[in-house]
């Protein structure tokens, strides 16, 4: 039987009357999921009892099991290694803010980009999640962050960021399904606000342009790493294809379709992408657009085991920061959240 965070509110309904039952009951189920984020059946009570497991069997297989959690900073941080039923592995990390909780998800079980610097890359990809897999993570971590169970007490969950392992437009129809579930109201959906949710990729053009097309203005980002063509192709093979001009493009025209500023991911590695006329070529190719429509933010290398690179010297990093900001780049450099957890995409599925 399909998993309820497969189907959309219309499927719910039909779904419950070919079980013979009035369709009132979709809207109670959903109720206890999106508003009361409880799967317990027992916390039903307005359903019968006979029922509630009936329902919990149909439509609430368990789909992800827990095979790790990981704390850091302080317990802020919570990274959770899935088994997925075919036992491929996934992550997912929670982080808590001041005034937000964030997580970051993954939406395939591997991934096929292959990035040289990126643990996930190196596996290559099993296959794509479906909606429910994905939802799932945010499922669990809402009711983490319902629960109490971080540091500071029960919060609600704010912002989901498609940064885990995988390359959300490889699995685009799905990915869109699971921000239409996300973002829909309760007790539809998740009742996030797209503002609030974040699409990374590697520049897959034709999923920024049916991102856009979708009309579901969630922020946009672009893994660059690299602002020439010559380092790009090494860093990321798929610019092979794609080459910066038209990855920037997309970019630009998101930008000017959805009026959300796009990010710019870049991690900088030690004496490979981190030179001063890199930050200024950076800047240029930015600035061609605008001033506006942009913002840069500096990841610090997380190094892959075996990985022959590392994170750039501070002075390095510091200079690269201010050529971006001389030429009026808005920049901010990313915390390391989790890096003593293995926090770098894919690692702890890897090991
Ligand atoms: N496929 C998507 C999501 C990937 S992970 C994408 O390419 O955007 C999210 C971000 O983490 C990407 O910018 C990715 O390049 C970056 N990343 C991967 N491995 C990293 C590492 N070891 N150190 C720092 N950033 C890393």
């Amino acid at each position: 039987m399909t998993h309820w965070l497969e189907l959309s509110k219309a499927e719910r309904v039909d779904a419950v009357i070919a079980l013979g039952l009035p369709k009132f009951r979709a809207a109670q189920l959903s109720t206890h999921l999106f508003e009361h984020l409880s799967d317990d059946p027992d916390t039903w009570t307005d359903i019968p009892k006979s029922l509630r497991a009936q329902l919990a069997e149909q439509f609430l297989s368990p789909l992800l099991s827990e095979v790790t959690a990981l704390r850091a900073d302080r317990g802020k941080t919570v990274k959770t290694l899935w088994r997925l039923s075919d036992g491929n592995l996934i992550e997912s990390v929670l982080m808590r803010y001041p005034g937000r909780d964030t997580l970051c998800i993954s939406c395939q079980a591997g991934c096929g980009m292959a990035c040289p610097f990126c643990a996930t890359g190196q596996g290559g990809l099993q296959r794509a999640l479906t909606v429910a897999e994905m939802a799932l993570q945010v499922f669990r971590a809402a009711q983490a962050c319902a629960r109490g169970d971080l540091p500071g007490g029960p919060g609600r969950l704010s912002h989901v960021v498609f940064m885990g392992m995988g390359e959300p437009m490889a699995n685009f129809p799905r990915v869109l399904a699971t921000l239409k579930l996300l973002t829909a109201p309760t007790p539809d959906g998740f009742g996030l606000s797209a503002r609030n949710i974040t699409v990374s990729t590697v520049g897959l053009v034709s999923g920024i342009k049916r991102l856009a097309d979708s009309g579901i203005p969630v922020t946009l980002a672009i893994s660059l790493h690299a602002p020439d063509d010559a380092l790009r192709n090494e860093l990321c093979p798929i610019n092979k294809r794609i080459p910066i001009a038209e990855v920037i493009a997309a970019a630009h025209d998101y930008f000017q379709r959805t009026g959300r500023r796009v990010s710019i991911e870049y991690a900088l590695i030690r004496d490979i992408n981190d030179q001063a006329w890199r930050a200024e070529r950076l800047a240029n190719i930015l600035n061609q657009g605008g001033h506006a429509w942009v913002h840069v933010n500096l990841i610090p290398l997380n190094p892959t085991p075996g990985s022959k690179w590392t994170a750039s010297r501070p002075d390095v990093e510091a200079e690269f920061i201010r050529r971006l900001e001389r030429a009026h780049v808005t920049v901010t450099l990313r915390d390391t959240r989790g890096s003593d957890i293995d926090g770098a995409c894919g690692q702890l599925a890897t090991s």
